[in-house]
């Protein structure tokens, strides 16, 4: 295809709406901006990490998205105001918000258990979730647009060594569902996505440790970040009329928290 027709394939800038991706630097955040960069979506980036998002902008273009835009801030403590001129600047209408920052801090019993990391799941998981979709619930209802949250299975079940994570993924059931309610009438749709285990840097992060991480996953199939990515295109591509509330999406080795299968009987060694 030559210069000329590829320029008359891209949608003019004043047409293109965006799609806002938090936690845009890695694992389900960056497997769906390429997926939605690939459909042609514009994104605007969110994350700690400005050099990551630098690298995920680049590929996005590369892979058909018409315009990405990068904004680095830390969910925990951003400025509302400086967001808000950042969008007003840009003058670009918000469509969706998929929310996917999000941590899990450590696996000790709540009685021997680090402060300083329930603060950071749920300022990070929580209060930052809210604080980010305050900001752009105005864009998002002029554009009758669509807001993804990344709930996940410890929303439903709790497990040892688990209940702050979970009570903040409880916290993302309960606020994407008093989000709909409160948003009903505006066009404006609430997608819970609730994924159980994804290879990304989430054991890493929850660990600190790559080979704890490693064992996590071993001798087993998890789910990978493509397959929460394709989940989410598939929400977001349903007609205006049609709201995909909850998705939960497990690996077919986990039978629920806690009920893995590993080695012979997982699903990759079945297959063979
Ligand atoms: P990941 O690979 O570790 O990605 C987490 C993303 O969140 C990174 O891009 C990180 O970017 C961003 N982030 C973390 N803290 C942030 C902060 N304070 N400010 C801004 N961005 C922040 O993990 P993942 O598996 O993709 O997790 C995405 C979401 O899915 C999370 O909400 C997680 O709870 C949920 N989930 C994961 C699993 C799983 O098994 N992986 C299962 C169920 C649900 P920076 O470090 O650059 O800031």
């Amino acid at each position: 295809m030559n210069q000329k027709a590829v320029k008359k394939t891209k949608k003019p800038s004043s047409l293109v709406t965006l799609t806002a991706i938090t936690g845009a630097s890695s694992g389900i955040g960056q497997a769906t901006a390429y997926k939605l960069a690939q459909a042609g979506h514009g994104l605007l980036l969110i994350s700690r990490r400005r050099a990551r998002l630098e690298a995920v902008r680049k590929q996005c273009l590369k892979l058909g998205s018409p315009q990405v835009e990068i904004l680095p801030l830390d969910i925990q403590k951003f400025s509302e105001k400086t967001v808000v001129a950042f969008l007003q600047k840009k003058k670009i209408p918000i469509k969706n918000l998929i929310n996917s920052a999000g941590l899990a801090k450590g696996t000790q019993l709540l009685q021997d258990a680090n402060t300083s990391d329930w603060d950071r799941m749920i300022d990070t998981n929580v209060r930052g979730l809210l604080r980010i979709t305050k900001v752009f619930l105005p864009y998002l209802i002029a554009q009758k647009g669509n807001i993804v949250n990344l709930g996940s299975v410890a929303g439903r079940l709790v497990y040892e060594g688990g209940a702050v994570y979970c009570a903040t993924k409880f916290a993302v059931r309960a606020i994407s569902e008093g989000l709909r309610m409160d948003l009903k009438g505006t066009g404006v749709r609430v997608i819970n996505i609730e994924p159980g285990m994804v290879n990304t840097e989430f054991s890493l992060v929850r660990l600190g440790n790559q080979q704890k991480a490693d064992a996590v996953y071993a001798d087993m199939m998890p789910l990978g970040a493509e397959d929460i990515a394709e989940s989410i295109f598939f929400c977001l591509s349903q007609p205006p009329h049609v709201n995909i509330q909850e998705l939960v999406i497990y690996p077919t080795d986990q039978a629920s928290v806690g009920q893995v299968v590993r080695g012979e009987k997982s699903i990759k060694n079945l297959s063979k």
